[in-house]
């Protein structure tokens, strides 16, 4: 590992563990997620420590992705700890994606209020199953985009948007004549109206997860990210490195709540001796010291792919699914050494379970990934090779 990655990665840490656990208990720590007020102030901490946005450099160029792990597992140590260091999703897929695809104009309009961490975005995908719209297959899109004269118009209805409540950049997906297309947006706009926040399982995200209702949103034909068409592809550059640095920052929240456990295992008796040495708890905390391993393994082989240059498809369907099931049965496990406490919002175990459990959902469900690995390995056999 890189000396400048290391020592980014150990001021991060500094910073989570000091400065942003205190704030666990926070009384703007809402069910959707924490108040944009609680987000700016610890990102007013993060400036003055010099780690905001860490995983980009002054001179505006990333880290590798390999680098950008050992930083966002350190930001992830605490639920608050992406949101203060600006290293949380959506924002930086969209930083991302932006980067490697807006122009020069589009960066400096929409790409630099995220990287400085004043403004918040959201990425308008997925639609309500309950009308047949795209989930786990985008190809089913029904929101469309039409040309007007210098302008397109956008209608439709999106859900499970995340932090679309109180975002100032939106990257909304669209279909027109050509195939998928993207634009940006600038937020709010009286053309997008939340029909409502929805209730989840995770509550780490602020502004929570929408569903809007798109109804004649003009958006000038400069704010198209990209080309009419391509849309799916921009989706792509986007989805490897961006479900890569979920596994990375749940890596930090999973390997927090296993010292959290470890902590009550060896200070809490029962029957006699301490909770680690019964052989039942002892193994629990055994494999999970096994599956984060293997994650962070996972993590870093699918990262130094990526730094390659190719768009690892197949490589972070895998790490997706291996690290997104390690990290749950962590997070299990830690609960289950805890016993009531570990179901109890008294630590940030019983959050982490949550927020670890929707991670099998997002960027890919499991399965979605397993079906496009099978084909993958259909595509790739050579019969009578065998
Ligand atoms: C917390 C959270 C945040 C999210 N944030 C965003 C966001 O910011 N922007 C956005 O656009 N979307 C977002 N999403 C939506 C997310 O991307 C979708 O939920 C996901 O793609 C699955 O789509 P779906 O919910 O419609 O499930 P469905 O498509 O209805 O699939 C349901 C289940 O069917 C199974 N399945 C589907 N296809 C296959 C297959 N080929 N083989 C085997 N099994 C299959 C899987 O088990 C899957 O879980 C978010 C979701 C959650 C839960």
């Amino acid at each position: 590992m890189t000396d400048r990655a290391m020592a980014i990665a150990t001021k991060v840490e500094a910073f989570v563990r000091n400065e942003v656990i205190p704030y666990e208990k926070d009384s703007r720590l809402g069910f959707h997620g924490p108040e944009d007020a609680l987000v700016r102030e610890l990102r007013a901490k993060a400036h003055m420590a010099g780690v905001l946005t860490p995983h980009i450099l002054q001179d505006g160029s990333h880290l590798t992705q390999r680098e950008t792990a050992i930083v966002l597992i350190k930001t992830g140590l605490s639920p608050l700890g992406p949101l203060a260091c600006n290293t949380a999703a959506p924002d930086e897929g969209n930083m991302y994606l932006l980067g490697k695809v807006g122009s020069a104009e589009q960066k400096s309009r929409f790409l630099e209020p995220l990287v400085s961490g004043e403004a918040r975005s959201a990425f308008f995908m997925t639609e309500p199953a309950e009308t047949g719209g795209a989930g786990s297959d985008p190809s089913m899109m029904q929101t469309t985009c039409r040309l007007d004269g210098n302008h397109w118009v956008i209608n439709g209805r999106k859900k499970f948007i995340t932090g679309a409540d109180g975002a100032r950049v939106g990257i909304v997906m669209a279909r027109s004549d050509d195939g998928a297309c993207m634009f940006l947006v600038d937020l709010p706009d009286p053309a997008i109206r939340t029909v409502r926040v929805i209730d989840t399982i995770d509550s780490s995200m602020p502004g929570g997860h929408a569903e809007v209702d798109i109804v004649d949103l003009r958006v000038s034909a400069d704010q198209m990210l990209g080309a009419s068409g391509e849309g799916f592809a921009y989706a792509q550059i986007r989805l490897s490195p961006a479900r890569l640095s979920h596994c990375m920052r749940w890596l930090g929240l999973a390997m927090r709540a296993h010292e959290i456990a470890t902590d009550y295992a060896c200070r809490r008796h029962a029957f006699g001796k301490p909770l680690v040495d019964h052989e039942g708890v002892g193994f629990m905390l055994a494999d999970n010291l096994i599956d984060l391993k293997q994650a962070e393994l996972m993590i870093d082989w699918c990262a130094g792919v990526l730094d390659t240059g190719s768009l690892g498809t197949a490589e972070s369907s895998m790490a997706k699914v291996a690290v997104s099931d390690a990290l749950f049965r962590v997070a299990d496990r830690c609960v289950q050494v805890m016993g009531g406490t570990g179901v109890s919002g008294d630590t940030i175990v019983e959050q982490a379970f949550r927020e670890i459990r929707a991670f099998r959902i997002y960027d890919g469900p499991t399965e979605v990934h397993k079906w496009s690995l099978a084909k993958k390995i259909k595509r790739d056999w050579k019969g009578g090779q065998a």
